[in-house]
């Protein structure tokens, strides 16, 4: 195998966990329950803060006024995307397709980088997956508890504790689907329709849609999701490297593993320092055992980090026997953290970025198109002239009434039937049917091209290029 990519070992799961797992049998069985202990930690805070702060971000987003409506608002029906004062249409959307190239090098270069620390951190099902556990914890005990109590009988303590759990989980969940269906229907209006029942069909059922979704996936799934489902993990194989920071075991260092007095010096005993008190397999949210090695299975939250830091300091040992690491320092060489694959990653994050604040300021604040009338290429008026049919159509992207002026370049003298000064509201499509007549002595070729011009009272000014015909 080359030298830069990770070996291949067999983490084939020997043995059931008791203190992990519901069942006896093959732990990575979805219908084999998951208790996670609860770590604590500098990670854990980390990735507590962390979420917090995200959580409350993208429930305070929908809320936020910008003038007359929501600062953020992805109205699907009208074909507006609005952003503080710019409003984006289909016509706009390369924005999207760059953003979205932007979030696909965004995630290979961290992921090169820091591995999965996306999934560890900031995915979603993670920070709910976390927030559920934190309720389940304060209502239903410790995980150990946990797993006895739903080994015994269901006692009315338990079945209120249970109830309430689930209340708990439901009202998260239904503030989770609010606010995601927030982000495409106005908030205020969508709350208030809801609690006085007058609202339509489509909102009401993606709030419930997303609310159940949520319940199943944090309650319910957790890492049978990230296990099973997440095609994340099975593609992130193709980005690591072996100086990929990952969390990993120095086997070392804590082999041979076992039990020993905190008086006894380990190494006279023949053991190294891990003391195989199981801590890092209990607080895994995928019921890993991050000593067998680099798992797929593994999303580098760091809980077992912290849970191992805790055993060392009890026992007197230095930190970091499970700590984020690299394959070549776990193997004794240097991590060389500039490396070819990730410097190309970041010059194409930074190169799409700097496209896409060129593409930003280049957003037009009026949109205009041309559509020739296809029944009849030219006519002859009751002038004389020969008359071409178009329809103009007219988009204000901007906040404010608009009011344009058009005119028509390319043909010398013409005749313009229709308006030439019009107003438009904010975000309003405005289709204005017209016709152009030229005198056929002024016609040099029975093609010529046009542009139609249109410019705004601040002087902005776009045109659009087109045809004008002589058939006759
Ligand atoms: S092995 Fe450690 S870092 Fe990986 S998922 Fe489990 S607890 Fe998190
Ligand atoms: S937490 Fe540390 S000491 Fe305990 S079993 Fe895991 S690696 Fe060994």
């Amino acid at each position: 195998m080359s030298q830069d990519k990770i070996d291949i070992k067999d983490v084939t799961a020997k043995t059931y966990n008791p203190k992990t797992h519901k069942n006896k049998g093959d732990r990575f069985n979805p219908s084999n329950r998951i208790y996670v202990r609860e770590s604590k930690g500098a990670f854990q805070q980390l990735r507590r803060y962390g979420g917090w702060f995200l959580l409350l971000l993208f429930a305070i987003i929908p809320w936020i006024p910008y003038g007359d409506r929501q600062a953020i608002l992805l109205d699907i029906g009208q074909q507006q995307f609005n952003f503080f004062g710019t409003t984006l249409y289909p016509q706009d959307l390369t924005l999207l397709a760059t953003l979205f190239v932007i979030a696909a090098f965004g995630l290979f270069f961290i992921t090169t980088f820091l591995g999965r620390v996306w999934c560890g951190y900031l995915c979603p099902q993670t920070v709910w997956t976390f927030m559920y556990i934190w309720f389940e914890e304060k209502l239903e005990g410790s995980a150990n508890k946990r797993r006895k109590q739903d080994s015994g009988k269901l006692t009315s303590s338990l079945l209120w504790r249970k109830t309430a759990k689930h209340v708990a989980w439901l009202a998260i969940a239904l503030v989770t689907g609010f606010t995601f269906v927030g982000y495409f229907v106005p908030m205020k209006q969508l709350v208030l329709d809801f609690f006085t029942l007058n609202a339509s069909f489509w909102p009401v059922f993606w709030v419930l849609f997303f609310a159940a979704c949520t319940y199943g996936n944090a309650g319910w799934m957790r890492s049978i999701m990230c296990v099973h489902m997440c095609p994340y993990a099975r593609f992130q194989s193709a980005m690591f490297d072996k100086d990929t920071f990952i969390v990993g075991y120095d086997v070392k260092r804590g082999e041979d593993r076992g039990p020993r007095s905190r008086k006894a010096d380990h190494k006279q005993l023949g053991l190294g320092d891990c003391i195989d008190c199981d801590l890092c397999v209990q607080v895994c949210p995928t019921g890993i055992d991050i000593r067998d090695g680099l798992q797929y299975e593994c999303i580098n939250c760091g809980a077992c980090i912290d849970a191992c830091d805790k055993t060392m300091d009890r026992m007197g040992y230095e930190k970091g026997l499970i700590s984020y690491t690299t394959e070549h320092r776990l193997s004794g060489h240097s991590t060389k953290v500039m490396r070819p694959k990730l410097l190309g990653y970041g010059a194409v994050l930074l190169v799409m970025i700097g496209l896409f604040f060129v593409q930003i300021a280049s957003v037009e604040p009026v949109g205009l198109s041309v559509l020739r009338d296809r029944t009849q290429l030219s006519r002859e008026n009751d002038l004389g002239e020969i008359e071409n049919t178009y329809t103009l159509k007219i988009i204000n992207k901007t906040q404010q009434n608009q009011q344009y002026q058009l005119s028509v370049d390319g043909l010398g003298d013409v005749s313009w039937y229709g308006k030439q000064t019009i107003n438009v509201a904010p975000g309003e499509v405005f289709n204005l049917p017209m016709s152009i007549g030229v005198n056929p002595g002024n016609l040099s070729s029975p093609v010529t091209t046009i542009q139609f011009i249109l410019s705004d009272s601040e002087q902005f000014t776009i045109a659009v290029e087109s045809r004008f015909i002589n058939k006759l």
